[in-house]
């Protein structure tokens, strides 16, 4: 076998050991510019892909001898699935991997929110005692999660708030029939799920539909003690409104996860606003996802090349 894998952004030991183990060559990446990929993807059979390579239809082409890309990770939208298609190509993803950590994460943010964990942080370390009486924090036992898309994350997301929490768990997914026998109630009036619910997270994934699809109306119906949770894709909010409404206090705050444009700017204004916390696309990247990405990449390479 003289198989060789592409790996343009480096990832854990275990999944480069799996295939090395098995014969495989690994060339590993030297930068993300669509040239480099292009001229890199070249002579390999294979490409194990993280979310910031753009494995758009010219890096396809240019991949001559390509036959899997194989995502490490969930969301799709860096590949041309289409181009893939027509190529013959197969394309994969590890959907089991990384759920828990998200759910985990946007639990984080929620209680980082709640809690204003940084705000108090902040202000006690300047001598501000005086902190703890000066503004409330909020339970979330009793308070309603509304969570758009009801997919792995979404679904697991629910039953850690309900079971862990004692939250109340509405989610609204078009694509999921509302007797689906789930533990949470599924209403088709995202109005109403916007308007009602304590928190919101988005669970869904970015696609020519989805793209912008939460924007000012969405967040004008929210509760002004809301809070909005994005560790989906950035791209699904319109970031110029989400960042007017939390200047404008209309609602409580925001985590965010995902942004519009990755990397951000670093003058990118939610980094100005303090009901707002960020992190840098890393909900899924807890150790132990990780390795189990990086490995369910390999395993499903070797499943292709291997036949
Ligand atoms: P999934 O495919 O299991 O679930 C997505 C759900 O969204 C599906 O049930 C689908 O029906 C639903 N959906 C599609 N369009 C919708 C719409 N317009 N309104 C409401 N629901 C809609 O995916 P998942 O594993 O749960 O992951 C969800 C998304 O989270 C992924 O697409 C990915 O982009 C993102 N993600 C982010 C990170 C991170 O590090 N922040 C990690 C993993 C996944």
């Amino acid at each position: 076998m003289n198989y060789t894998v592409y790996i343009p952004q480096d990832i854990e030991e275990e999944g480069k050991n799996y295939l090395l183990e098995r014969g495989y060559k690994i060339k590993l990446g030297s930068g993300l510019a669509e040239e480099v990929l292009m001229e890199e993807i070249n002579d390999c059979d294979a490409v194990l892909t993280r979310s910031n390579a753009m494995i758009n239809r010219k890096v396809i082409q240019a991949g001559k001898k390509l036959k899997i890309i194989a995502k490490y990770g969930v969301g799709l939208d860096n590949i041309d699935i289409e181009e893939a298609t027509q190529q013959g190509i197969y394309v994969t993803n590890t959907p089991q991997a990384n759920a828990n950590a998200v759910a985990e994460h946007v639990l984080a943010l929620m209680f980082c929110l709640s809690k204003n964990l940084l705000l108090v942080d902040r202000e006690l370390r300047t001598g501000n005692f005086a902190i703890r009486n000066q503004l409330y924090s909020m339970n979330l036992g009793g308070k309603t999660l509304g969570i758009i898309g009801l997919g792995r994350i979404g679904r697991l997301l629910a039953d850690k708030a309900r079971q862990g929490l004692g939250m109340k768990v509405v989610g609204y997914d078009p694509y999921v029939d509302a007797t689906s026998n789930l533990s949470l109630e599924i209403v088709t009036d995202v109005e109403w799920l916007f308007k009602n619910a304590d928190v919101i997270s988005l669970h869904l994934p970015l696609t020519e539909t989805t793209k912008g699809i939460i924007g000012k109306r969405e967040f004008l119906w929210m509760k002004s003690s809301a809070y909005l949770i994005n560790a989906s894709r950035g791209g699904v909010v319109k970031e110029d409104d989400l960042i007017q409404v939390l200047r404008e206090g209309r609602i409580a705050g925001a985590g965010i996860d995902v942004f519009e444009m990755e990397p951000p700017d670093k003058r990118n204004p939610l980094f100005e606003l303090d009901n707002v916390i960020v992190t840098p696309h890393n909900a899924a990247l807890t150790k132990e996802a990780s390795i189990c990405m990086a490995m369910d990449a390999a395993i499903q390479i070797d499943q292709v090349l291997s036949g």
